[in-house]
């Protein structure tokens, strides 16, 4: 098998072949769905529900669970063929009771269920793939699965995909999110909906700024000021400096901005870092948008900063 590499999402990590990466994300940290694929195929699909403790499932009934929501399902599009289970045995998935199964229907899948009660939530993964292709699909699996952490008593969640590494707190929810080819940007939220982190960036910083943006700021500006942020009110900048990003050994430009009025517990604070990150040849921002509170704004966007990897 290839070399590993460190994958995050909603709370999500895993050691994946480097070849694989993010290619279908729903939902949110309570109820989601994320799915895996190498350059040829579907490798890996993981999908969790929000469940209670003192409802807590046994991972045999998730499982049957499943298997009863894959006949329907097949029902449902008229196919005739059954799911079998053709193997079943105990495991464990981060120190949680589990249940891995061998299941033959259309093609054979391994799915492997537990209950996180850390995090309180159901989880199911799977890999589907032809018969044959079985003794490499269940080494693959069961490789990442012995990895896999499904909690953290960190108060961050790391996110991490696509070449970029960042801890984000934890109470900030994934809102919003955008993967293309020209702009790829995460937005998270706190509960109330004051308070925003995002990150992004766009491939090919050299095009970008021989052919379209005058420089990183103008770039900042139209695809995601304009964009995305004027709604929550016209900011001004109030300073600017120069820092440089001791991990990665880039240089940054940091932006203070602040909406207009004359009592500040109602004006949004905004500290934006923007970089040109060589190594993978993108134009990064990273912000942050507080509430009332110009001293946590700066605060926030430095301790995140301090960890970010951006290559
Ligand atoms: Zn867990
Ligand atoms: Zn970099």
């Amino acid at each position: 098998m290839s070399e590993l590499k460190y994958f995050a999402w909603q709370g999500i990590e895993l050691m994946i072949p480097k070849d694989w990466d993010l290619a279908v994300d729903a939902g949110n940290f309570d109820n989601g769905y994320f799915r895996l694929d190498d350059y040829v195929k579907p490798r890996l699909e993981i999908k969790w529900e929000k469940i209670k403790f003192e409802k807590a499932p046994t991972s045999d009934k998730l499982l049957e669970n499943f298997i009863k929501s894959m006949e329907k399902n097949l029902k449902k599009r008229k196919i005739q063929t059954k799911v079998s289970i053709l193997e079943k045995q105990n495991t464990k998935v981060a120190e949680h009771d589990a249940v891995l199964a061998y299941v033959r229907s259309v093609q054979d899948a391994l799915i492997v269920a537990w209950y996180c009660e850390k995090s309180e939530r159901a989880f199911i993964a799977q890999t589907v793939f032809p018969a044959k292709e079985y003794d490499n699909q269940k080494k693959a699996f069961n490789t990442v699965i012995q990895k896999l952490m499904c909690h953290t008593s960190d108060e961050n969640i790391t996110w991490s995909a696509y070449g970029f590494k960042v801890k984000i707190p934890a109470l900030y929810r994934l809102s919003n999110r955008k993967f293309t080819s020209g702009l790829s940007y995460l937005f998270f939220m706190d509960p109330k909906g004051y308070n925003i982190v995002s990150f992004g960036y766009s491939s090919m910083a050299n095009v970008i700024l021989k052919e379209y943006y005058s420089d990183i700021e103008e770039w900042f500006n139209e695809l995601i000021y304009k964009k995305n942020l004027k709604k929550i009110g016209k900011f001004k900048r109030k300073k600017e400096e120069n820092a440089q990003l001791n991990r990665q050994k880039h240089e940054a430009r940091v932006l203070y901005l602040e909406t207009y009025g004359f009592i500040s517990k109602f004006k949004n604070y905004m500290v934006v870092y923007l970089w040109n990150c060589e190594n993978l040849n993108r134009l990064y921002f990273l912000l942050t948008i507080i509430k009332g509170n110009r001293t946590k704004a700066k605060d926030l966007a430095t301790s995140i900063m301090k960890d970010f990897q951006c290559h």
